[in-house]
């Protein structure tokens, strides 16, 4: 099987997996307790998140981790507010976590403005400097799209916020973490999102960054764990996985090859008639293709697909199933257009051999469908 929905979630690297079962079945202590077996547990999350937070520039304790990455958005737009009765500005290509949290706090009656989308799939950054004011209580802007793989300017998008406002900016940093080179200091985000299923840790582990002295009330109250901004008896077999994900991430992410994959595909795209890349003139990930295949359901392919061996994706899982795509439609594709959305994303593992024959596959099918074949 070739798997191309790494956007979606990502198999566990061997290493992980070792790893978690020795977590689980040896290191299973309570990193609160005071014996020294639970201490050993409480020194590796320590050491998990200095790993982490060596990958984002950042310091040891500016690092929370949290059940995912859903948790750290909500956390973020929920408590990293300053003005409490402020507006929140967000881009309409955010992931739903923060979309959703955005619009539970419009219910609550705080006003949200929406940043439009440049024709690439990059936030329109003129709109952003014409939304935010002084009454912005914060701004959340995606770093890489999960849609479409394209990167925000971000430090630009953090200038620009904080020289019109006091707001607090929040980044989504989930599909850029690992992927292309981040560092927290030039990015000048107050806060930033990350998970841990997308770079080979398992599911149900994410984090939010804090920059130091900044204040935020916690999400979740309790026992006080995470220096009380985040209780919870800590997912320990999830921490140490993630910081082991990084490491391994690193070690087989050989970037030029990515890119050689990424244009690979984007040329045997332009070889199929009537098919549109997503984005392809922004910046991009060289991990994610979005294309829009036209006369076809994408559905119907990535079912023919998966009985010859590749499984794609649709978009991002969380819109996959709905046939409005919020992101698509703000770049201005039409529901055609989006019916045929296919995206391929992929893992550092991935050989040029297992995406040329992905390739042949997907055009094939593409031909059977329009009925060439
Ligand atoms: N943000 C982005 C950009 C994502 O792609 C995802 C996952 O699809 C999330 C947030 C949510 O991550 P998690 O599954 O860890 O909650």
């Amino acid at each position: 099987m070739i798997y191309l929905d790494n956007a979606g979630t990502t198999k566990l690297f061997d290493e992980v997996i070792k790893l978690c079962n020795d977590m689980l079945s040896e290191y299973f202590f309570n990193p609160s307790a005071t014996y020294p077996s639970a201490v050993k547990v409480a020194e590796m999350i320590n050491l998990a998140r200095a790993t982490i937070a060596k990958e984002l520039h950042c310091l040891p304790e500016e690092i929370y981790f949290t059940s995912c990455a859903t948790e750290a958005d909500n956390w973020a737009l929920e408590y990293g507010r300053k003005l409490k009765n402020g507006n929140v500005v967000i881009s309409a290509g955010e992931h739903a976590a923060i979309y959703e949290a955005a619009m539970r706090l419009k219910s609550k009656g705080v006003e949200i403005r929406i940043a439009a989308l440049n024709k690439d799939g990059t936030v329109n950054i003129k709109d952003i400097e014409r939304l935010v004011d002084k009454n912005t209580a914060l701004v959340s802007i995606i770093h890489c799209s999960n849609e479409t793989g394209v990167v925000n300017d971000i430090s630009t998008i953090s200038q620009i916020v904080k020289s019109k406002s006091n707001a607090v900016f929040h980044s989504d940093g989930v599909q850029a973490f690992c992927k292309i080179p981040v560092n927290i200091n030039d990015l000048a985000v107050d806060l930033y999102s990350l998970s841990g299923h997308k770079i080979g840790a398992p599911k149900g582990i994410g984090a939010l960054y804090v920059k130091r002295n900044m204040h935020i009330n916690p999400l979740i109250v309790g026992g006080g764990q995470e220096r009380g901004l985040r209780s919870g008896t800590e997912n320990t077999a999830g921490i140490v996985a993630f910081a082991k994900a990084v490491e391994i991430f690193n070690k087989y992410c050989d970037r030029e090859k990515m890119a050689q994959i990424r244009n690979y595909i984007i040329t045997r795209f332009r070889n199929i008639a009537n098919v549109l890349i997503n984005g392809e003139e922004g910046r991009n990930s060289y991990f994610i293709v979005s294309a829009s295949v036209f006369g076809i359901k994408a559905e119907v392919l990535q079912n023919m697909l998966y009985q010859d061996g590749v499984i794609i994706g649709l978009g991002s899982a969380c819109s996959a199933k709905s046939s409005e795509n919020r992101v698509l439609s703000n770049l201005g594709r039409s529901k055609k257009e989006i019916e045929g959305n296919i995206r391929l994303s992929l893992s550092p593992m991935i050989s040029m051999e297992e995406i040329a024959v992905a390739m042949e596959k997907i055009e094939k099918n593409i031909n059977v469908l329009r009925g060439k074949i």
